[in-house]
């Protein structure tokens, strides 16, 4: 069985492939915070590494799916909200963070917006996808 988080990374390959055939008007997000040096590098490679949202929903999940999606990491519900308080904060300290971080939070309101005009389109490939024994 896939995991949950292997079927949502297919996911997001599927809706980066409706978004770019996509012919609505809207501009392609760039990452604009490239060239500013970020204050915090070892946080910053966490932001750079992951999509904001999805880190900031992974870090919040309940303690028993958290340990079931990743065993080796050893983190409690504290220290995770603790951790995201961490990045969160840096984010607004941080210009470069800052725009990744807006990016990462535009891309994710297009993914919704893309959601709901292919909604026939996506479940319909969702359903086909050849389940795993
Ligand atoms: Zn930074």
């Amino acid at each position: 069985m896939k995991t949950r988080v292997a079927l949502e990374t297919d996911f997001v390959h599927l809706l980066a492939r409706l978004i770019g055939a996509s012919d609505d008007d809207d501009p392609p997000i760039e990452r604009t915070g490239k060239e500013l040096t970020c204050s915090q590098p070892v946080l910053g490679r966490w932001i750079d590494d992951c999509d904001f949202p999805f880190l900031m929903e992974t870090l919040a999940l309940p303690d028993r799916v958290f340990s079931q999606e990743f065993p080796e990491i050893k983190l409690s519900h504290k220290d995770r909200e603790t951790f995201a308080k961490v990045l969160t904060t840096h984010c607004k300290e941080c210009a470069r963070c800052n725009a990744k971080q807006a990016e990462d939070i535009a891309w994710r309101l297009r993914i919704k917006k893309v959601i709901a005009k292919n909604k026939e389109a996506i479940g319909a490939a969702l359903a086909d996808e050849p389940r795993e024994p």
